[in-house]
């Protein structure tokens, strides 16, 4: 019973209005300034105010936000961004550079995300968050990328001369980090792009082990090792 009122309340302050041409979905809530987001993939606006909040209110301020509001839509349309991912069925993910479909299972006696097929089965209890979802996939991410490690490091070692002391997998803000007493430390996402990307970066963390800094040295080595070096750092950035 309570379930159902609280819906209908939600509802009573759920709204659409077509403001200067730009539809907006407003929202009241218990806040106190009002607040606009420009959803991806279509640059949906979304307009959080307060319960007090006239309907002039809100006119007032999506006009006096018109500019910034076009500015926003057209950076997500032009920039092609995507909306954040739910982990729901049937979403697509990359591991090495390759889409693949999602699907969930939920089934004790599996404990790890595995692959088959065009599909990427992810074992999780029914109702769990998107937070737990991701985890499960980003642990089945760190167990690609460390499956994937020794061929590569084997192949750029022969090609830049050096070894590392280890090489650690981590999410990390960086797609590799090369501290100067020879850790590595690589990004997992990277099990999401080619396998050239992951050469790449362990090329550059390598050559780290000969020139610590990102100078005229370091390039001239990068060029040398990795001829295709800044193609494949603007396709791994994309
Ligand atoms: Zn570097």
């Amino acid at each position: 019973m309570f379930f159902k009122n609280f819906k209908y309340i939600i509802r009573l302050f759920f709204n659409h209005m077509l403001i200067e041409n730009i539809a907006i979905t407003i929202v009241k809530k218990n806040i106190k300034h009002m607040y606009l987001r420009i959803l991806p993939p279509d640059g949906e606006v979304k307009l959080s105010a307060p319960l007090s909040a006239s309907d002039e209110d809100i006119i007032r301020f999506v006009k006096s936000k018109k500019e910034w509001i076009l500015k926003k839509q057209k950076y997500i349309l032009e920039n092609d961004i995507k909306a954040p991912h739910k982990y729901d069925n049937g979403e697509k993910h990359c591991l090495w550079g390759r889409e693949y479909t999602l699907q969930l299972i939920s089934n004790r006696n599996v404990k790890h995300a595995f692959l088959k097929d065009n599909t990427i089965y992810l074992p999780i209890p029914k109702r769990s968050t998107i937070e737990k979802r991701k985890k499960v996939l980003d642990e089945f991410y760190r167990k690609e990328l460390k499956a994937a490690i020794p061929q590569v490091l084997d192949k750029c070692t022969k090609i830049v001369g050096r070894k590392p002391k280890s090489i650690n997998v981590r999410k990390m803000k960086n797609w590799g980090n090369c501290k100067q007493d020879g850790r590595i430390t690589l990004n997992l996402n990277l099990a999401k792009k080619d396998m050239e990307c992951l050469e790449y970066v362990m090329i550059h963390e390598l050559c780290h082990l000969i020139e610590f800094n990102h100078g005229k040295n370091f390039k001239k080595l990068m060029d040398e090792f990795c001829p295709k070096w800044k193609e494949i750092k603007k396709r791994l950035n994309e």
